[in-house]
């Protein structure tokens, strides 16, 4: 059975996920094409950071519009007087960077032309899958075809089908950039969290904690976010913008010229793995790819794409394969069991963390980062061995205060059922 399919891959949406898979793909000598809503230079809404040491190994620190070398954490009390203890800063002692997005954008779309990657623009309104050839069709009426679909087209992903595992956790975030009366982090500084709440009443510190992502873009200008890790339901961005407000307000800075607001409405964290028996593939954040903890996808879209894109064009080799059957080979590439069992155990832990009130929290992420440093980098960039990542979560659990060891031992909600994901993935 020879498919009638113009190209080998369709690749939905033009984010971050769409055009890494779509020029992996392009490099394994594959005839491919893009379907997007919008048209390929549409600027990306968000800020994109990534530990140094990820984007060195991947050779694209060029794409880095900021790097910092000067990277801390706060998870003291805090307090109003610089000097005082409760303002320990937690040493990261590495590189953290945030990418030029449009050099991040242009590099990908160089790398499709390169690759003769077509592109049309549309919306995809309907599938289908027959045994030798698949279907989209756009809003417009457009029908295009080809062997393989992959659908990256997000966080609310056009046909994808992916298990209800019950509510989800959604990161929400509201960041400014501008000028301040007084900087508010040092010169030359990162912050990926500070957790200080000393401008919380007591009441404010029962609710769900939030955390402040800062950087210093030099030349007077800074982007601070308060952030909150995970929540369901989410927190609104009224609440962030006024807890921002209010950190500045208290520590005596006021915001003077307003250059950009990121509005994060949505980041969901532990998005289930797509149904893994479908017979469309899917990349980037409707693959459940987020990682878990941190929220981060770039770093594992550059390192995941290649291994993908080698699976499916081997795939292809054989041309009786149906659209099915190259699916679940890809599947079985970008959701090896081990990736799956670590995804669980990332996930079991985010639901611990959406637990602990902030004093627990503080006390847990010191415990954290007191792992040896590529042992912490390796948790959150989601490099370590399944052994690896075990070992690292019973070292901290190990050397936790109390407060903490009993919070993680507690089991409530659907822990349980992840730990048991894990056991039989
Ligand atoms: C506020 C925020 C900050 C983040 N910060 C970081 C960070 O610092 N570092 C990091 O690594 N990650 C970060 N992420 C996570 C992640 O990198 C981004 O969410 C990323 O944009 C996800 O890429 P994606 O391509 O999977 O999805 P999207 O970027 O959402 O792209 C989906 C694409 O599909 C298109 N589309 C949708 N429906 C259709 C359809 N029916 N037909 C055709 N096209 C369609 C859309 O137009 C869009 O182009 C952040 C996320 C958020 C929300």
């Amino acid at each position: 059975m020879d498919t009638n399919a113009r190209i080998d891959a369709l690749v939905l949406g033009c984010g971050p996920g769409a055009l890494s898979i779509a020029s992996a793909l392009g490099k394994e000598n594959l005839k491919v094409g893009i379907l997007s809503e919008t048209e390929p230079h549409k600027p990306w809404p968000f800020t994109y950071g990534i530990w140094g040491e990820e984007v060195d190994q991947l050779g694209l620190s060029d794409l880095l519009e900021h790097r910092w070398s000067n990277t801390v954490s706060f998870f003291g009390e805090g307090s109003k007087h610089k000097g005082n203890n409760k303002n320990f800063p937690t040493n990261h002692a590495r590189d953290y960077g945030l990418f030029d997005k449009v050099k991040l954008q242009q590099y990908w779309i160089n790398q499709c032309k390169k690759f003769l990657v077509t592109w049309h623009i549309g919306k995809a309104i309907d599938l289908k899958v027959d045994t030798d050839i698949s279907t989209v069709t756009t809003s417009k009426g457009l029908e295009l075809t080809a062997r393989l679909i992959i659908d990256a087209t997000g966080y609310k992903p056009a046909f994808l089908q992916i298990p209800d595992e019950g509510p989800i956790a959604v990161q929400t975030c509201y960041g400014i950039v501008g000028e301040f009366s007084s900087p508010p982090v040092d010169e030359g500084q990162f912050v990926l969290m500070d957790y200080r709440c000393d401008h919380l009443t007591s009441n404010e510190k029962l609710e769900p904690p939030t955390f402040l992502y800062a950087m210093d873009f030099g030349s007077n200008k800074f982007f601070l976010e308060e952030t909150s890790l995970g929540l369901a339901p989410p927190l609104s961005l009224e609440v962030l913008k006024s807890r921002l407000n209010k950190r500045l307000e208290y520590r005596g800075i006021k915001l003077t010229k307003l250059e950009y607001e990121e509005l994060g409405v949505y980041l969901p964290m532990n998005m289930p793995i797509p149904s893994l028996d479908q017979p469309i593939l899917s990349f980037g954040g409707a693959a459940g790819m987020v990682h878990p903890a941190s929220g981060y996808l770039v770093g594992s879209l550059l390192r995941r794409a290649p291994v993908l894109a080698k699976a499916i064009a081997k795939s292809m080799e054989e041309k009786s394969n149906s659209p099915e059957k190259i699916a679940q080979e890809g599947w079985k590439a970008l959701w090896p069991k081990e990736l799956i069992k670590k995804k669980a155990l990332y996930t079991f832990g985010l639901e611990k963390l959406m637990r602990f009130e902030e004093s627990q929290l503080r006390e847990f992420f010191i415990q954290f980062f007191k792992l040896p440093n590529n042992q912490w980098y390796g948790f959150l960039t989601n490099t370590l061995s399944l052994n690896e990542l075990i070992n690292s979560m019973w070292s901290m659990f190990k050397k936790a205060p109390w407060s903490v060891k009993w919070g993680l031992m507690a089991m409530q909600g659907k822990e349980l059922k992840l730990l048991w994901k894990f056991i039989k993935p």
